[in-house]
């Protein structure tokens, strides 16, 4: 079989840790497998390069920013081969650049366009391991670009994906995918599966396992994902096309809600008193989108003289920045005030089955209410509805959601 692994930051955070993972992906490889191992940069080696350059300039230059920042994953990558090494595997080292993983030009934040398999095939092929920098690419120009925090998730499935991979394994620091963040709710339970498109909304509504644009990837194309604990040998969470197997034998077959997740990252911006006119929309969330910052929860308020207030979030990385390009926008366009509110979160519940299920928002509105929670705004998707609430209320709120679902462990209640 061949296997693709990705080890994430923690997992290969000192040189102990490393030849760690060099052993089990050791296992892999005698079994009669072939392995293809993507690694994050080694602990927090990615914010401290981050603080390096901000040292210089608190505006560094993207295309520099980039080539720094994959560096990180350039030295795990090196080290892993060479522990391989040292157990008898053969086993070489390869950046993004080597591998040809074309990205779009946008740097800190760029997609894959295109991954040659040749070079990893050929390496498989002459009996080796391969271990790969993940998060990074090369644009058209040959310069190299990154895949955005969390990348190297991105790099794994799509790479699973070019090499017709029969798995892919994410270890990571946590033993899969909750129901809700155990630190947070102690009651949550490990799920034994989840599907594609609720993996997705977990995912974009905070639970920060892995990066979304990495499950996009794997529902495109089909890719089994597992993701499990480098620290020991328990079975993770699947993350796959169909709600089979999704029986945990606890009856958990009869919940609606597949989890509860929670962001304390996201900050609140409302343009008051826009003009009520074709365009306006268009104009603001057209400039944040060309710049690629991810708006998510958004409301319009009704027109009072032909004016309209409009509040949407962003990720709170990204404030500043959403600020600055908002401020351009409304100056074009005409409009009142800004103003931002980086004192809110987002809790979520998710779940395929809420679709076919009326009186789920209901029920969550009614927990929150009866527990005094005041609710900001909201927002759902087929399968998910969000509310942003105060953010010292968002521990509280997650743990109320998941007693109500019914998603507790049996031995908390
Ligand atoms: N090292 C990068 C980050 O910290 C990419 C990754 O870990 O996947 O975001
Ligand atoms: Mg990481």
């Amino acid at each position: 079989m061949l296997y693709v692994q990705k080890y994430g930051g923690s997992s290969v955070g000192n040189i102990d840790r490393i030849q760690n993972v060099a052993r089990r992906v050791a296992k892999t490889l005698a079994d009669g497998n072939q392995a293809v191992v993507v690694v994050s940069a080694m602990g927090d080696t990615t914010d401290e390069l981050i603080e390096l350059i901000h040292k210089i300039t608190q505006k560094p230059p993207d295309r520099e920013y980039d080539v720094l920042l994959s560096t990180g994953e350039v030295v795990s990558s090196a080290l892993l081969a060479t522990a391989l090494g040292e157990l008898g595997h053969k086993a070489v080292s390869m950046t993004g650049a080597q591998i040809g993983i074309r990205t779009d030009g946008v740097y800190t934040k760029a997609k894959i366009v295109e991954i040659s398999a040749e070079r990893i095939r050929k390496e498989l092929d002459a009996g080796n391991a391969v271990t790969v920098a993940g998060f990074q690419g090369i644009n058209e120009h040959g310069d190299i670009t990154t895949l955005g925090r969390g990348g190297s998730d991105t790099t794994a499935v799509a790479l699973a994906a070019a090499l017709h991979a029969d798995v892919c394994e994410i270890y990571t620091d946590v033993d899969g995918i909750y129901t809700a963040d155990p630190r947070v709710v102690p009651a949550a339970r490990k799920l034994p599966a989840i599907v594609y498109d609720e993996m997705l909304e977990m995912a974009t509504a905070g639970a920060r396992v892995m990066q979304s644009r990495s499950i996009e990837f794997g529902a495109k194309f089909g890719v089994r994902i597992h993701v499990r604990s480098s620290f020991n040998e328990g079975e993770g969470t699947m993350i796959q096309g169909s709600v089979e197997g999704l029986l945990d034998g606890t009856g958990m077959e009869k919940v609606l809600i597949r989890g509860v997740a929670h962001d304390t990252e996201e900050a609140k911006i409302t343009v008051e008193d826009v003009p009520d006119q074709p365009g306006v929309a268009a104009e603001i969330f057209g400039a944040l989108s060309d710049r690629r910052i991810n708006v998510d929860v958004i409301v319009q308020s009704a027109t009072v003289k032909d004016k309209n207030d409009i509040s949407f979030t962003v990720g709170r990385a990204d404030l500043s920045r959403a600020l600055e390009i908002v401020e351009t926008a409304v100056k074009k366009l005409g409009g009142g005030a800004i103003r931002s509110d980086d004192t809110i979160g987002k809790v979520s519940i998710v779940g395929v089955a809420m679709a076919q299920h009326p009186g789920v928002a209901a029920t969550m509105f009614r927990t929150l209410s009866s527990n005094g929670i005041n609710i900001q705004m909201i927002s759902t998707s087929e399968i998910r509805i969000s509310v942003i609430i105060n953010r010292d209320k968002v521990p509280e709120a997650t743990r109320a959601l998941h007693k109500a679902f019914g998603l507790d462990a049996p031995s908390a209640s």
